[in-house]
């Protein structure tokens, strides 16, 4: 087991101090590095995905912060967080690196956190060390004086941005041009539209708008049957494998789901492809899960026989086919901590997750299925540096970073996540 935390065996490759491999030894310097670099995501799984132009940028970190030692910032984190008391809570999702992690008051996915702040009514700040999307979602959720803050403008979602408003709305128009608005005789709608939670809060809105819903990798097949109640078929985004998995387990036949690219007219599909398809799967994916392969599974077999493999939803189909088992982060640590005897697991999700397990159950050998060390770029810019600034500014009375969607915006996306919620109660 390695305990040490990925940042320093990032730390320790990139000084030829250690072996092993990480797929980007600039993580090493500050996340302040390569903030500002468009057009890509810059070091680490998602380092080749373009960022969308608007999307936020960061604005420059005060030196004292980059030059800080990590001890010093822990300390300067801890007094802040002291002086704050319960005028603050901080969020850390799953994926967020070990010296995040030690800092947050909870610790969860994207949802299970937007909804633990809602219990916090007394804490005027919420700090949520994880992506733009989950701060959206807990600005959405959370009580109009309270302030949603992203220690990092620069921490997107790859997967999150290749789902823009504009090409759903562009698609949905032909959509809606080929199948028209009428029921059939059952009284399902032509499509439902579904996005996972791994969203803009405007896509989010979309579906509240248009009849629609959003789920989670915990409750994907049971949001699925909730749409097929009320509609024909399901324009599914932004996460083809989410999307292709859950439908093919629910006995979806794979040429009734076929891959809307927006960049071409219907998609690249033909208007009869249209007509048959049950669920149209967006062409957006994880870059982090997209590593994961089948034949890193078949050498965890032959290296550890009698080896149990989970992998996340967002892995590619014959990845998840592969394995023994998948399902969402929250699923993976009830695994793991629901194993009686000795286990070893391969993992097929985000190596801070996986390794913090290892850490936390020295009873299992757990390890990823990826020898590679290859953090997710957008969650690991949130650095103890950003995280010192953004408490000692709100100590100083300042709120920096603020998240903050529009009314309209947050009261469709509320309907779309009520569906999820009245579908299947968290
Ligand atoms: S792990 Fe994938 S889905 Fe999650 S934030 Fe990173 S890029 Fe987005």
């Amino acid at each position: 087991m390695n305990k040490a935390s990925v940042s320093e065996r990032i730390a320790l490759i990139a000084r030829n101090s250690s072996e092993g491999a990480t797929c980007a030894p600039e993580l090493n310097d500050g996340p302040w590095v390569f903030d500002a670099q468009p057009p890509a995501y810059g070091p680490g799984a998602s380092m080749g995905d373009v960022i969308p132009v608007g999307t936020p940028r960061q604005g420059a970190l005060p030196d004292e912060y980059k030059s800080a030692s990590n001890d010093e910032l822990h300390e300067r984190i801890r007094a802040a967080k002291a002086t704050l008391g319960e005028r603050l809570v901080i969020l850390g999702h799953f994926y967020q690196r070990d010296e995040i992690v030690q800092h947050a008051d909870y610790l969860g996915d994207s949802f299970q956190l937007a909804t633990a702040a809602k219990k916090h009514t007394e804490a005027e700040a919420i700090v949520f060390c994880g992506v733009h999307f989950m701060a959206e979602t807990a600005d959405i959720l959370s009580a109009p004086n309270q302030s949603v803050i992203l220690p990092n403008l620069a921490a997107g979602c790859s997967m999150a941005d290749m789902a823009d408003a504009d090409s759903v709305e562009a698609c949905w128009e032909q959509l809606t041009a080929i199948y028209g608005t009428e029921p059939d005789a059952d009284g399902r709608v032509p499509v439902i539209p579904v996005t996972y939670m791994n969203s803009s809060a405007a896509l989010k809105a979309f579906c509240g708008r248009n009849g629609g819903i959003v789920c989670t990798s915990s409750n994907a097949a049971v949001v699925l049957e909730w749409a097929f109640e009320r509609g024909q078929r399901v324009l599914f985004f932004p996460d083809q494998h989410l999307g292709r998995n859950t439908a093919k387990a629910m006995g979806v036949p794979l040429e009734q789901m076929p891959l809307w690219m927006s960049h071409k007219p219907l998609g690249g599909n033909t208007e009869s492809e249209l007509h048959d398809a049950r669920v149209i799967l967006w062409n957006g994916f994880c870059s982090v899960h997209k590593r994961f392969t089948v034949d890193q599974i078949a050498q965890a077999r032959v290296d550890y026989p009698g080896v149990r493999v989970i992998v996340h939803p967002e892995c590619p189909m014959p990845v998840v086919d592969a394995a023994d088992e998948s399902g969402s982060t929250d699923y993976i640590r009830r695994a793991v901590e629901g194993a009686t005897e000795p286990t070893v697991f391969a993992i097929g999700t985000e190596v801070n997750m996986v390794q913090r397990l290892a850490a936390d159950h020295p009873e299992h050998t757990i390890f990823c299925l990826d020898p590679v060390v290859c953090p997710c770029s957008t969650m690991y810019r949130i650095h103890p540096g950003y995280l010192a600034w953004v408490l000692e500014r709100l100590v100083a009375g300042e709120v920096v970073n603020r998240i903050i969607v529009d009314d309209d915006t947050a009261e469709y996306a509320r309907v779309a996540l009520e569906r999820m919620l009245a579908a299947k109660p968290a």
